[in-house]
């Protein structure tokens, strides 16, 4: 029987003020229930962790850097994060792939160094609208999670989350419905039971996008979502909470 997690992407979002009255109704709100996360923007990881440390929220960062460390301006080593007591960090989250040029191949090696430092990875994957109404949303999906595979092994997915977020839904009220989110979750369990069936029983598939309190339920309730990546209403003490709840 898989645990269900439930994390949250605050994207750029928050303020020191407004962050601190989030981060202390889901650390109060959430006692108790085991499995829930804030992936909040770097500068705000010390607030996370001065909040949350002792409570059963865990925090994480939304990237990472895929070099340990040296003259790379601008990025953050997984040590760096660890320094800070994450416990997750997102690894190719569509926003990534798409406004940053994070590759597959990218993806696999930020991912790969987020375990070396001693992180659990969250390996975001997902098709675009043009790529589902291809037909081609199992292909795309196999090939994201494939790069990972073939440089850390099928091994490194017993210390790492897996986030199917079909990115026509990310941020766009418009939610994968329960059976379309199931038809895929069981397709990546399917391709890392080919490698490992232990490891894909075990696995944490989340659903991402536009998760809400309204739908959770029942997506969470599919055999093979383990809970959910949540964006726009992690910003949202009460709607996260009910989510948490859902799950
Ligand atoms: C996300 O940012 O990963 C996400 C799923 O966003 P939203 O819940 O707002 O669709």
């Amino acid at each position: 029987m898989r645990s269900k997690l439930v994390a949250g992407n605050w994207k750029m979002h928050g303020s020191l003020s407004s962050n601190l009255a989030l981060l202390q109704a889901v650390r109060d709100g959430a006692k108790g229930a085991a499995g829930v996360a804030v992936c909040v923007p770097y500068p705000y990881l010390a607030q996370a962790r001065s909040v949350l440390d002792g409570s059963t929220v865990a925090w994480g960062a939304q990237d990472v850097s895929e070099h340990d460390q040296g003259a790379f301006t601008g990025e953050v080593s997984g040590a760096m994060l660890v320094d800070f007591g994450c416990r997750y960090v997102l690894a190719g989250h569509s926003e990534r792939r798409s406004f940053y040029g994070d590759t597959d191949a990218v993806v696999a090696a930020k991912f790969a160094a987020a375990l070396k430092a001693g992180l659990v990875p969250v390996l975001c994957v997902g098709e675009s609208l043009a790529e589902r109404e291809a037909g081609i949303t199992g292909e795309v999906v196999t090939r994201q999670i494939d790069a990972v595979l073939s440089l850390s092994g099928v091994a490194a997915f017993s210390r790492a989350v897996v986030a199917y977020e079909p990115v026509w839904a990310i941020g766009t009220g418009r939610t994968a419905s329960p059976a379309q989110a199931q038809e895929v979750h069981a397709l990546i369990r399917q391709r890392f039971a080919r490698d490992s069936a232990e490891v894909a029983s075990r696995l944490q598939i989340l659903y991402g996008g536009s998760v809400k309190p309204g739908n959770a339920k029942e997506l969470f309730g599919q055999p093979d979502i383990d809970g959910g990546l949540i964006g726009g209403a992690s910003l949202v003490a009460g709607d996260f909470l009910a989510i948490c709840a859902a799950a």
